[in-house]
């Protein structure tokens, strides 16, 4: 049997920060990249006798979070103790939640091949997250830095509804984007702060009962979790061929290999010995509360991007692209707002804007420069003060030095010359330096024009504008 005689059956765990300014059971700040261990007190090293209050903010965020992703919101809930030993978890538990999650039966729809399909939430729970190990290869010991100790987590834990990596790639990007949209996590993979769980099984196809999973943990780059999960559907299909059974255990993904191996602890034959944490009082919430948490939500991916097919008129492709990030999403519309030009500030946004991005591997909240200097920047085009091409400069210039664009074509001298004089000036100019031109196109041939005005904008280091150059070159050729 081959690839095609199998099902890929995928659920998710995923891990996200909250972007509270304090940690989950004390008030030390959870900024991310502090000097080791400088954000910790007695509560989050695990000190005797002290005891954990829970921070509320979390708890809204996490409602929060329930709410935008169509989950049921428990009126009552608790905090649970989830024993085990490691050495960046100081008192070898983790409070975490078990049998009464704060939300649960939550769906996300995602676009796939097939058309939209919903994938369902088990729950989402609140946790605190561990501290952080460094192996240091020159002392040959590790060292533990405990800022990260007690930072807020939600956990969002998927039915085993995904069939394939693009599924995956597409619910984790939809989930991300609504989490940045309601603002409780940054969802910074290259710090973590948004990583996945990714259990992966196979069977056969029109079996009811599913195969024995592998976990992949930790994963935080989209293409790493691509790579993971079709050499893991390679690999258990490969063993199932060859007559064997896939062993329930979690791998870890070598990115330089492009292999999965097995991990050294047991983790799935634990038992964490759950049970309610007593130094917490339970978690009660009323209608009131969660209507009003309800009231805060903003308008959400999947309803900006209808909008924007029907009110601009943007392709699906590029409606996605936009709405996917909040940042570029809001700098679109802000921008429409201070030129009226949507068609122009789609195509900045797909174009140039997305290109130096990739290029420089800038999330787009690092955009340096806001929605009105980008929207002037379209303005000095559609009113012919600049060129597209000086444009492009300009942009790249609010992306080193982050300026309002008319500052920067004053500073540079950018300004084009529109002024009818100077233009013809540089045409007769160009026109005698250049007669077997003239005579090409006396004799049929257009493509000595656009020699002509490639000259002319030469001459004038790109300043000219084109229109005014091709309508004046073209007078001066017929007389
Ligand atoms: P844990 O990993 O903590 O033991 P669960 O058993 O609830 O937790 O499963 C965690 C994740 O594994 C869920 O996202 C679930 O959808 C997924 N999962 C469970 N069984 C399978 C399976 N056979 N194949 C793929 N994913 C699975
Ligand atoms: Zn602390
Ligand atoms: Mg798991």
């Amino acid at each position: 049997m081959s690839r095609e005689d199998y099902e890929v059956i995928i659920g998710l765990e995923v891990h996200a920060e909250l972007s509270t300014k304090t940690k989950i059971f004390c008030s030390c700040p959870t900024k991310f990249g502090a000097a080791p261990n400088t954000q910790t007190c007695p509560i989050c090293m695990a000190m005797p006798g002290t005891l954990p209050v829970l921070n509320e903010k979390v708890v809204e965020y996490a409602v929060k979070a329930g709410l935008a992703t169509n989950c049921e919101i428990s009126r009552n809930s608790k905090n649970d103790r989830k024993n085990y030993f490691y050495p960046d978890l100081p008192k070898a538990y983790q409070i975490s939640q078990y049998d009464q999650p704060l939300c649960e039966h939550g769906y996300v729809e995602i676009d796939t091949k097939e058309g939209k399909k919903k994938i369902r939430l088990t729950r989402i729970h609140i946790e605190e997250d561990a501290g952080k190990l460094n192996h240091d290869e020159f002392a040959g010991g590790s060292l533990v830095d405990l800022n990260r100790a007690g930072v807020p987590l939600i956990e969002i834990v998927s039915e085993p509804d995904l069939r394939s990596s693009e599924e995956v790639e597409a619910y984790l990007r939809r989930l991300k984007s609504i989490l940045e949209y309601i603002e409780v996590s940054d969802c910074k993979m290259q710090e973590g702060s948004f990583r996945a769980d990714v259990n992966v099984s196979v069977r056969k196809k029109g079996d009811s009962k599913l195969g024995t999973r592998t976990e992949m943990k930790n994963m935080n780059s989209f293409r790493s979790i691509t790579r993971a999960i079709e050499y893991e559907i390679d690999r258990q299909i490969d063993v199932i061929e060859d007559g064997g059974e896939v062993e329930q255990e979690t791998l870890r993904w070598d990115d330089v290999s492009g292999k999965t191996f097995p991990m050294r602890d047991k983790e799935d034959a634990q038992d964490y010995r759950y049970f309610p944490d007593p130094d917490l009082v339970a978690i009660k919430l009323s209608e009131e509360y969660i209507e009003n948490i309800k009231n805060t939500l903003p308008e959400l991916p999947e309803s900006r991007k209808e909008r924007y097919l029907k009110e601009y008129e943007l392709s699906e492709k590029d409606a996605n692209i936009i709405t996917a990030s909040k940042y570029l999403s809001d700098l679109f519309e802000g921008a429409i707002k201070v030129c009226h030009n949507p068609k122009a500030v789609n195509n900045w946004i797909i174009s140039d804007i997305s290109r130096i991005l990739n290029e420089t591997e800038m999330e787009p909240i690092e955009i340096p420069f806001d929605s009105k200097q980008l929207g002037k920047l379209i303005i000095l085009i559609d009113k012919g003060t600049i060129s597209t091409s000086i444009a492009k400069k300009v942009l790249v210039e609010m992306f080193e030095h982050p300026r309002d664009p008319e500052d920067i074509i004053d500073e540079k001298g950018w300004v084009q010359i529109s002024d009818e004089g100077a233009i013809k000036e540089v045409v007769l100019k160009v026109l005698e330096a250049n007669p077997q031109s003239i005579a090409d196109y006396k004799a049929g041939k257009d493509r000595a024009l656009g020699f002509l005005v490639g000259q002319a904008m030469k001459e004038t280091r790109g300043k000219a504008n084109p229109q005014m150059l091709n309508q004046m070159f073209l007078e001066e050729l017929k007389k």
